[in-house]
């Protein structure tokens, strides 16, 4: 049994959350022979060198979970692509690109943030561009901490007040960009977050059947995908 989660968006001001993610290792992803986390775990990630203590403890426990014999897996996502490797090793698991091409009972699976399917919002799309450059991170990565501090805040503000104004198709994902790139990738099952609207989509892809499954959020309830004999099915629960 396999399990995928995104859009944990864990922070300290948030105990319920992280209170929920614990009581999830414990007793659904400790059942798992791996625990996918797609992006978005933490609401920010200014780098490995300014790990809190609470976020430790979060590290420590996906290194018990992985000692216990589930593998971890996780992808960036918009809020903490500066996770490095310091805090793979210390969590005790595996960064995954974006996007990257699994197999899940026996079919090619692509798996996303989703963030990069959003690409009618022509400014963010601008904006990762540049973030996401190797120069920019060896920049970003090399800031003093305040600065990266001060930096992290503003990009949340204006992501807020952008959000807002934004049309609500601009910030899901564009309908034209979800084939084109599963055809890209050859997969007939796509599996992303960040939209925060969890659904399964029914699709055509080279005139076949496919489907794109989105993870939801944990801020009200939360959410995970698993994947084993039945299929995919994603399931809330209580936080
Ligand atoms: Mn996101």
């Amino acid at each position: 049994m396999i399990l995928l989660i995104s859009d944990l968006h864990l922070e300290q001001e948030r105990p319920d959350i992280s209170r929920a993610f614990l009581h999830f290792l414990e007793t659904r992803a400790v059942e798992a022979q791996a625990l996918y986390i797609l992006g978005d775990f933490f609401e920010v990630w200014i780098g490995d060198d300014a790990i809190s203590p609470f976020q430790r403890s979060i590290a420590q426990a996906l290194r018990q979970l992985s000692e216990r014999g589930t593998r971890v897996y996780l992808m960036h996502g918009n809020r903490d692509f500066l996770l490095g490797k310091a805090f793979c090793q210390e969590a005790g698991c595996r960064l995954l690109p974006d996007p990257c091409v699994i197999e899940l009972n026996g079919e090619r699976v692509l798996l996303m943030h989703g963030d990069s399917l959003c690409t009618q919002d022509i400014g963010y799309m601008k904006l990762r561009r540049w973030l996401r450059h190797p120069v920019s991170l060896f920049i970003l990565r090399n800031l003093p901490l305040s600065t990266r501090q001060k930096l992290a805040r503003k990009l949340r503000n204006e992501s807020r007040t952008q959000n807002r104004m934004k049309a609500s198709d601009i910030v899901d994902v564009t309908p034209d960009e979800v084939p084109r790139v599963m055809a890209l990738h050859g997969v007939h099952t796509l599996i992303h977050g960040h939209t925060h609207r969890p659904a399964t989509h029914q699709l055509q892809v080279n005139g076949q059947a496919a489907q794109r499954i989105v993870l939801g959020d944990w801020d009200k309830q939360g959410w995970a995908l698993q994947v084993d004999k039945r299929g995919f099915v994603q399931e809330p629960f209580t936080l």
